[in-house]
């Protein structure tokens, strides 16, 4: 077996491996990346296939105008296009979706006052003991009606539902979010910045982890090889970290057994639909409902070029329940729930194309992004911290200190790991 000498490995060619790898390689420091997948980006995976503009498979959005990715994008000669999702809401209580802000008043308050009242959380909203967002809804006087609400519009965006997410993790949140409430898409797509950030980083594809010994430096061994440095950053899901996909040896410390045990990965599967013309308003930034593909979206919004592409996005129950059919029958079943949405019938012979991406099923992945569930908000922390000077954490689950389950929050969580090796780089010298 060959042996290779590195100063830091970072298992993990997603946003935060980048992100960690380029701050230590421009800090003068001999850095590789091990990647399992044959691409970068992890959650991140853009194709070019599906239409003539890129389509978003994984993460879509910039959440926030100050966000760490929008920094990136024109450092990087890339451009974005806001979409406001709320502002151009299509809402439908069974039958066809109409404008909330225009024609449903009532609803759309309701949303508000959701949104005010998750906005608004506090220690006082948790004085009695962590609990879900649910349950602090019910404490806040809002029906099942509005719950099942919140449960479409603010816990299926968390990849969780509104039972389990815990509240003081979202006030923690709230604390530490810097990154302002607008969004934007990548006009060029994700791909494009990932391969900038990239850029002359010794990098090694098709080369998955499975076993790290740690201590004094590190021992890092893929099926063919064994890499050996002073320090390791981990950035891969903490699903697969639960899963012992990789075998540390020492075992890893009782809090990081503890935050893993207590943070939950749910499913998280996009279907993406190509029409032969636009079935839909040209304002729609957000189609959402009830039912079970309650979210959906229009890549193609702000391009004068873009095709007719609809796709849904759907987490948690919703997504395992539309995983548990083939993908023809889940195809089916968002094409027959997108029709009642949009007032057309049959709209199958008019389809071109149609895919669903299921995160769960990908064994890379495991599901969408980690979300805190009452009880547990210490989790992202302990998550993140370092085992001794050597072996350090960066990745979405571990952004204790801004946005998780973001790719801003994985680029700032690399950056925060590699700084953290640095310390203590310099503390050797
Ligand atoms: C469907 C979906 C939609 C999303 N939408 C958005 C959005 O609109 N906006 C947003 O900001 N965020 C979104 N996210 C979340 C965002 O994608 C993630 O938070 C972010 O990309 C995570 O980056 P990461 O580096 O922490 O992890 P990852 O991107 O998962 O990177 C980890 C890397 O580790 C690799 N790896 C795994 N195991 C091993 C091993 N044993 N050895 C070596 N390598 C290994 C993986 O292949 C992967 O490349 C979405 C996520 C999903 C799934």
């Amino acid at each position: 077996m060959d042996t290779t000498t590195w100063d830091v490995i970072v298992v993990g060619a997603g946003a935060a491996g980048l992100a960690a790898a380029r701050l230590l390689q421009d800090a003068g420091l001999n850095v590789c990346i091990l990647e399992a997948r044959d691409r970068i980006g992890g959650r991140i995976w853009t194709t070019n296939d599906f239409a003539d503009f890129p389509i978003e498979l994984g993460a879509e959005f910039i959440h926030g105008e100050r966000a760490a990715t929008y920094g990136l994008i024109s450092e990087a000669g890339l451009h974005a296009v806001e979409v406001d999702r709320k502002g151009g809401l299509f809402w439908s209580d069974g039958g066809k979706a109409i404008p909330c802000r225009q024609s449903c008043y009532e609803t759309c308050f309701l949303i508000d006052k959701l949104f005010n009242a998750q906005r608004h959380l506090d220690d006082q909203s948790v004085a009695g003991g962590d609990r879900s967002l649910a349950d602090y809804l019910r404490g806040s006087g809002f029906d099942r009606r509005a719950l099942e609400i919140a449960d479409v519009l603010l816990a299926q965006t968390c990849c969780a539902s509104v039972e389990t997410l815990s509240c003081a993790d979202l006030i923690r949140e709230i604390r530490v979010d810097h990154a302002g409430t607008r969004e934007f898409r990548i006009l060029e797509g994700y791909a494009p910045l990932l391969n900038w950030m990239a850029e002359s980083l010794p990098l090694m594809l098709n080369s998955p982890v499975h076993k790290i010994t740690w201590g004094d430096g590190v021992r890092v061994q893929t099926e063919s090889h064994t890499y050996e440095a002073q320090q390791c950053i981990v950035t891969v899901p903490a699903a697969l970290l639960q899963q012992n996909t990789i075998r540390f040896d020492p075992a890893l410390s009782a809090n990081k057994q503890h935050a893993l045990a207590a943070l939950r990965t749910e499913a998280a599967t996009k279907l993406i639909y190509r029409f032969d013309t636009s079935y839909w308003d040209g304002a729609m930034t957000l189609l959402a409902h009830m039912g079970t593909v309650a979210r959906w979206w229009t890549p193609a919004y702000g391009r004068p070029d873009g095709q007719p592409i609809i796709s849904s996005y759907v987490t948690a129950s919703r997504a395992r329940a539309v995983d548990a059919l083939s993908e023809p029958h889940a195809l089916a079943l968002g094409l027959r729930e997108l029709e009642r949405l949009l007032g057309v019938h049959n709209l199958e012979p008019h389809l071109i194309h149609a895919r669903r991406v299921a995160w769960a099923a990908d064994p890379y992945a495991l599901g969408g992004y980690t979300h805190v569930p009452p009880g547990a908000a210490d989790a992202r922390l302990l998550l993140a911290a370092s085992e001794g000077d050597t072996l350090f954490f960066a990745g979405e689950a571990t952004a204790y200190d801004t946005n998780p389950q973001t790719v801003h929050g994985a680029i700032e969580s690399g950056w925060r790991a590699a700084r953290e090796c640095l310390a203590t780089v310099r503390t050797h010298g």
